[in-house]
C-alpha cells in the first residue's frame, strides 16, 4: 500500500480529471482494506470476489471522467423551419454520487433551452447530464456544469436546468431524513433575464 502513496500519486489535470490512474490491482486492494475495516473477513466465500465487482461497478459509476461533455454536444441540427420556441427535456433520470460520502444521489433533471437557429438532438442533453453525473459530485456543481456546458458549446438564447434529488448520505445516515429532496436550478440567458420565459419554464416543469 505504501507504494501507492510514495511511488504513484494520482495526477490530475486542470479539470480535476485523473490522468494517471492507480492500477486495477491497487484499486481492488483498497476495497479489501475497506471490507476488513468495516469488520468483515475479505477472504470469506461471499466476499472474495467483491473487490473485483466493486472496481467494475466504479468503472460504470465514474465513466464520466473518461468522456468529454463538449464532444457529446458536438452535432447540432440547423434545419428547424424557423422553430425558435422552448425545447424541454423533462424527468430525466439522474444517478450520481456525492463527493463527500461516495453514496448515491438519485433524482430527476429537467433541461430546457431556447434555440438560436440551431437545435440539438435531445438525447445529447441527457448524455451531457450523464457525463457530469458519472463523476463525484455535489448537486449545485452538477446543475451549473450541465447548464454552462450546454450554453457555451451550443450558443443558445438561454438554458435552464433544474435538478431534484435525494441524497443517500442524508436519507440513510447522518441526519436520517428519508423522503427529503434537494432542488437546485441554474438559469442562463433568457431564462434569467425574461420573467415570462422563466415562468413558462417553471410551469412546464410543474405541470406533471
Ligand atoms: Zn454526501
Amino acid at each position: 500500500m505504501d507504494a501507492i502513496i510514495e511511488g504513484k500519486k494520482p495526477k490530475f489535470n486542470e479539470r480535476d480529471v485523473i490522468v494517471e490512474q492507480p492500477s486495477r490491482e491497487e484499486a481492488e486492494a483498497a476495497v479489501r482494506t475497506l471490507i476488513a475495516w468495516a469488520g468483515d473477513n475479505p477472504d470469506r466465500e461471499g466476499l472474495v470476489d467483491t473487490p473485483k465487482r466493486v472496481v467494475s461497478a466504479y468503472e460504470e459509476f465514474f465513466a464520466g471522467y473518461r468522456e468529454d461533455p463538449d464532444q457529446v454536444l458536438g452535432r447540432t441540427f440547423e434545419d428547424v423551419e424557423g422553430y425558435d420556441d422552448m425545447v424541454m427535456l423533462r424527468d430525466i433520470a439522474l444517478e450520481s454520487h456525492c463527493e463527500h460520502h461516495m453514496v448515491p444521489i438519485l433524482g430527476r433533471a429537467h433541461i430546457a433551452y431556447l434555440p438560436d437557429r440551431r437545435v440539438v438532438g435531445i438525447s445529447k442533453l441527457a448524455r451531457v447530464l450523464d457525463v457530469f453525473a458519472h463523476r463525484l459530485q455535489i448537486q449545485e456543481k452538477l446543475t451549473s456544469q450541465v447548464a454552462n456546458t450546454i450554453d457555451i458549446v451550443l450558443q443558445l438564447r438561454g438554458v435552464a436546468v433544474i435538478i431534484e434529488a435525494a441524497h443517500q448520505c442524508m436519507t440513510t445516515r447522518g441526519v436520517n431524513k428519508p423522503g427529503v429532496t434537494m432542488v437546485t436550478s441554474t438559469l442562463l440567458g433568457c431564462f434569467r433575464e425574461d420573467p415570462t420565459t422563466r415562468q413558462e419554464f417553471l410551469s412546464m416543469v410543474g405541470s406533471r
